[in-house]
């Protein structure tokens, strides 16, 4: 069965392959002069400023297709890079998306692909207006580049923050890396025994988590909403550990962060507890949330009582440099944040 699609996909060609991704892309922006189907897409953002935003996703280093549907990978693939337009307090308008194609995908595959990708640009009112396509040796590689525009005024970088800012978190954090957890875990039981079928349930949470994050495109549309135009901000892709001590360093800041201040979802402290992890380590140095996380002036505060169904939690306050960058525990003691991102905490480097 496969190996007809192979067969298709090498008939199909590369030219015929991109026209079958490509076909009933829809262009939504008036900044998309030109799509898909000439040597260059042309973009005209008259007087904004223009974020622009890469990410490469090789299949084993980031991505494991045994537990991941490639829709959900298209969609994950780009809320990643919308997530970083968003970071910068901008709107993302285009994206172009690349592929190395191994001989073992088909067109059904790429299609299911393509499916996810789309849907997350609809989502997001985002165009698919280029890309480039190849075969490769070396598994399923993905590279997405998005655009997106801003008002001088609005663009928000990591270097704003200024001692006694609050220190705000969009959602709860730790659930993406515990969903990979449970993932990885199901997967070596399956290994070990292929009739075992996987055990997910009541893990649905975490699972989304992982498998098909969301860019917070909403808690922009709120933050203008309120008049609120944070001082710094980052998306949470390496944990929250790693993102604070990046906005401090950028700013020339300390922070405390207040172990019992940060959301941590109830299904991630189960899962925690199953594998004897402490669910703060795994909200600190996890990664693949996604949340926003952002440092608003004390004078702002007020404007947040404003109704919402967003969930924003101040998990603390920026220091002077001097004080250092720590968390101060349940116990109250202060430990010193450790930018230790994704690898550190299994001591694997599969990531
Ligand atoms: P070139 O030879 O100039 O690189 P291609 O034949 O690779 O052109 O691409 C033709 C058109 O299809 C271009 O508009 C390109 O941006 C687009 N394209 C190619 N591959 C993809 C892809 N995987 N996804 C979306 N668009 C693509
Ligand atoms: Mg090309």
């Amino acid at each position: 069965m496969a190996e007809n699609k192979n067969q298709d996909l090498k008939n199909l060609g590369e030219f015929g392959l991109i026209d079958l991704l490509t076909k009933n892309i829809e262009i939504k922006n008036s900044s998309t002069k030109m799509g898909v189907g000439d040597d260059a897409a042309v973009l005209d953002y008259k007087n904004k400023q223009v974020v622009v935003t890469t990410d490469l996703l090789l299949q084993g280093i980031h991505f494991d297709l045994v537990y991941t549907p490639l829709k959900h990978l298209g969609y994950k693939a780009v809320m990643v890079n919308l997530s970083d337009v968003f970071a910068m307090n901008a709107t993302p308008k285009q994206i172009t998306v690349s592929i190395g194609v191994s001989s073992k995908m088909n067109t059904v595959a790429l299609e299911t692909l393509y499916e996810g990708i789309k849907l997350a640009c609809d989502k997001h009112g985002v165009d698919l207006v280029g890309g480039d396509t190849s075969s490769s040796l070396t598994g399923l590689t993905i590279s997405i580049t998005a655009i997106g525009e801003g008002d001088e005024n609005d663009i928000v970088y990591r270097k704003g923050a200024k001692p006694n800012d609050l220190i705000c978190v969009s959602g709860d954090l730790g659930g993406a890396y515990m969903g990979l957890q449970l993932l990885e875990r199901e997967k070596r039981v399956h290994e070990g025994n292929a009739k075992v079928q996987p055990d997910l349930s009541g893990y649905d949470y975490i699972l989304e988590r992982q498998l098909k994050p969301e860019a917070r495109g909403d808690v922009i549309a709120f933050l203008k909403e309120i008049g609120v135009k944070p001082t710094s901000m980052i998306d949470i892709s390496d944990g929250l550990s790693s993102e604070i001590k990046h906005i401090c360093k950028n700013s020339g800041t300390g922070c405390r962060i207040y172990e019992n201040k940060i959301p941590i979802d109830h299904t991630t402290s189960l899962m925690a507890e199953e594998i004897n992890m402490n669910p703060t380590v795994a909200a600190l140095n996890g990664g693949e949330d996604y949340e926003l996380l952002f440092t608003i002036s004390m004078d702002d505060y007020e404007k947040f009582s404003k109704e919402t169904d967003l969930k924003i939690y101040t998990i603390g306050h920026i220091t002077e440099e001097s004080k250092g960058c720590y968390l101060v525990t349940n116990a109250d003691q202060e430990i010193e944040l450790q930018a230790q991102g994704w690898n550190a905490l299994t001591g694997n480097n599969e990531q």
